[in-house]
């Protein structure tokens, strides 16, 4: 579904990302990890458009699409959860995960956060992919509430609504789990589990070994820009070469 060549990104002559290669396969649930400043967000923005890579080709669907911008990859069914995501104050639940439709289009994002007028057609739509995805999350009896009154672990299951609301194939999650505890963690785990049962594909970026050891089919360690390790959990685990850069051992 996704293939990733060779793509490197430097900032002010600094790699952050540096002749990174990557396949995520349909259906698979692949994890993304390493220490803070590793590189693994800029990869991200890079897969989705939201920054230009220096170098490198990037596929989706069989499809290049590295010098495309961000909504026409959205377009073809790409969607992130950004780092510390922010819900739209002011706004129901509902709301808040109908922009998310409105992603796919670059106009369509700013008039939606902006609420400007819309076609009726088009509204009733979104409405009703939006309650779908909040189904989804088990958020549906949240709806018409205001979301800046949501608790975290909510915030964290809107932004993912929001992301399923433009039914996308290809789900990018950057670190979902922060800021979450306990019981938020294990809800926000078994979502993911879910949504995988359904059948999306997902990339995830996440720092706790642990969590993705369960949720992912594969993992992938960056470090200092670079892929130093790529496999089942149980291989990438026991690495020397990912035990000494990431886990300190
Ligand atoms: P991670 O998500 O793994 O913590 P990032 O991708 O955020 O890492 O950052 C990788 C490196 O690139 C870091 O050294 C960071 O300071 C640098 N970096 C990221 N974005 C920018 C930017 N917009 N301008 C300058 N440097 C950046
Ligand atoms: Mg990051």
């Amino acid at each position: 579904m996704l293939e990733v060549t060779g793509v490197s990104r430097s900032f002010g002559g600094v790699y952050a990302v540096r002749d990174v290669s990557l396949n995520v396969a349909d259906g698979e649930t692949c994890a993304v990890i390493g220490p803070n400043g590793a590189g693994k967000s800029t990869l991200f923005n890079l897969i989705t458009g939201h920054l230009a890579a220096d170098s490198g080709r990037i596929s989706f669907l069989g499809r290049r699409v590295d010098r495309l911008p961000p909504h026409r990859r959205a377009r073809l069914g790409m969607s992130i959860v950004f780092q510390a995501a922010r819900v739209f104050h002011g706004m129901t639940v509902r709301e808040n995960v109908m922009v998310g439709a409105h992603g796919r289009t670059r106009a369509g994002f700013v008039s939606a956060a902006l609420r400007l007028p819309r076609h009726r057609g088009d509204e009733r739509e979104i409405g009703a992919a939006a309650d779908d995805a909040l189904e989804r999350v088990g958020l549906a009896e949240w709806a018409d509430r205001p979301a800046d009154r949501l608790p975290i672990g909510q915030q964290r299951a809107l932004q993912l609504a929001r992301a399923l609301c433009a039914r996308p194939r290809l789900l990018l999650l950057d670190e979902p789990a922060s800021g979450l505890r306990g019981e938020e963690r294990e809800r926000l785990a078994t979502l993911v589990e879910e949504l995988r049962a359904d059948g999306l594909t997902i990339l995830l970026i996440e720092h706790d070994v642990a969590f993705v050891t369960r949720l992912a089919d594969r993992i992938v360690v960056l470090d200092l820009g670079q892929v130093i390790a790529d496999g089942p959990p149980a291989e990438v685990r026991a690495d020397p070469l990912v035990l000494a850069a990431y886990l300190g051992q």
